[in-house]
């Protein structure tokens, strides 16, 4: 048997290996280094900020971004109801009391109407989630943020070159966070960075993010014998400068990769919407989506679960979508977000990443529309 169709696969070749080999005999292999450095020069530039701070991944970025905010147990953080789970997690860890609000039927982002209704005095701040590498409605939400004197974070874990209303993803909120995960859109194995104009939330991410302290490469550029003294309870959240080579390689990719993964959206598009049963991924004119996951909406008379499990055994990886936070016994009894809910079960995740052709897209395509219409005469 052929091998399937993965869902997922990041390009990576030679050229990263070379950025790795060149690391390697640096001398510097571990956080904060040159390579770090450099990447986050990059990423300052490319969303448009003035700070970034390179980290092990998106959900210590987030983690970071919400101490050097302030918060802490009292606090009530909206949250972003349908998401990976890393970003309740991140509000969890600190201490603050994550409140799941429900999201739009057709982006999957947050509501902001739902958001105005949820604030409560004990309310600090708001997290929205760019859902698959699409950015929330971050205009009515920074308006609502500053009419409430709240925060906005953006988890922009899979949004590393979306835009809305033409500024790039993480120029959105106070504070905005990306990964560099296997299955984002560029990826060092994992990863992450935050980004920020305050000077201030950007040098205390970066001493949490090492020890409470400043690096030990910045100490090593000066000739004196300087002794950190430790500050604040940090954490080691620092990215190696192995990963941030391979990123920095990666980020020189992007507008390759996304060109490739907005044709393959395309051709899906194309063939999907003539598909009866099937919802295709809605598109709002004034953002630009990376693509990170196609994920697609089925009748609710069609069992997802079914779909998913057919185009699997025909070869074609499928999966869900993302997660109804409230849903998830980790967080208790948190109250009902429906139509994130519903989103949950019946939304279908099929390939999609920058290895895929077009004939394979195609037959993707052709496949799901024959096991959707196998379901329909079946039920
Ligand atoms: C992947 C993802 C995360 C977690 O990113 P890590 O780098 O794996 O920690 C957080 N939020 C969203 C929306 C994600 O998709």
């Amino acid at each position: 048997m052929t091998e399937p169709i993965a869902l997922s696969k990041p390009i990576l070749g030679e050229e990263e290996v070379d950025a790795v080999r060149e690391v390697l005999a640096s001398g510097w292999v571990a956080g904060q280094g040159p390579r770090g450095h450099e990447l986050e020069e990059r990423f300052a530039e490319l969303t448009e900020r003035k700070h970034a701070v390179a980290v092990s991944n998106c959900t210590a970025a987030l983690h970071l971004s919400l101490l050097a905010l302030g918060i802490g147990s009292g606090d009530d953080i909206v949250v972003a109801d349908y998401t990976y789970p890393a970003t309740g997690h991140a509000v969890l860890f600190t201490g603050a009391h994550p409140v799941f609000v429900d999201v739009r039927s057709d982006t999957g982002t947050l509501d902001p109407d739902a958001v105005e209704k949820s604030i409560t005095p004990r309310t600090r701040g708001v997290v929205a989630v760019d859902v698959f590498g699409q950015c929330a409605d971050y205009e009515p939400l920074d308006a609502l943020c500053k009419r409430h004197g709240l925060f906005l974070v953006e988890d922009a874990a899979a949004a590393v070159g979306a835009t809305y209303h033409g500024n790039p993803a993480g120029s959105l909120a106070d504070v905005a966070c990306f990964s560099f995960h296997a299955r984002k859109g560029i990826t060092s194995g994992e990863g992450g960075v935050l980004v920020t104009e305050d000077s201030g939330l950007a040098e205390t991410a970066r001493m949490l993010s090492c020890f409470g302290v400043a690096s030990a490469f910045d100490r090593g550029q000066s000739v004196d014998l300087p002794i950190p003294s430790f500050e604040l309870l940090g954490y080691n959240y620092k990215l190696s400068d192995i990963q941030a080579a391979i990123a920095l390689v990666q980020l020189g990719r992007l507008p390759e990769m996304l060109k490739i993964r907005r044709a393959i959206a395309d051709i899906y598009g194309e063939h999907l919407s003539q598909v009866v049963g099937v919802e295709p991924p809605a598109e709002p004119g004034d953002r630009e989506h990376t693509w990170q996951a196609y994920v697609v909406a089925l009748d609710p008379g069609i069992s997802r679960d079914r779909v998913a499990r057919a185009l699997r055994a025909s070869g074609i990886e499928a999966s869900i979508g993302t997660f109804a936070s409230h849903l998830q016994p980790v967080y208790g009894n948190a109250p009902s977000c429906p139509t994130s809910a519903d989103l949950f079960r019946r939304q279908l995740a099929i390939p999609m990443h920058a290895n895929l052709t077009d004939s394979q897209a195609e037959h993707v395509a052709r496949s799901l529309a024959t096991v959707v219409g196998q379901e329909l005469r079946d039920a």
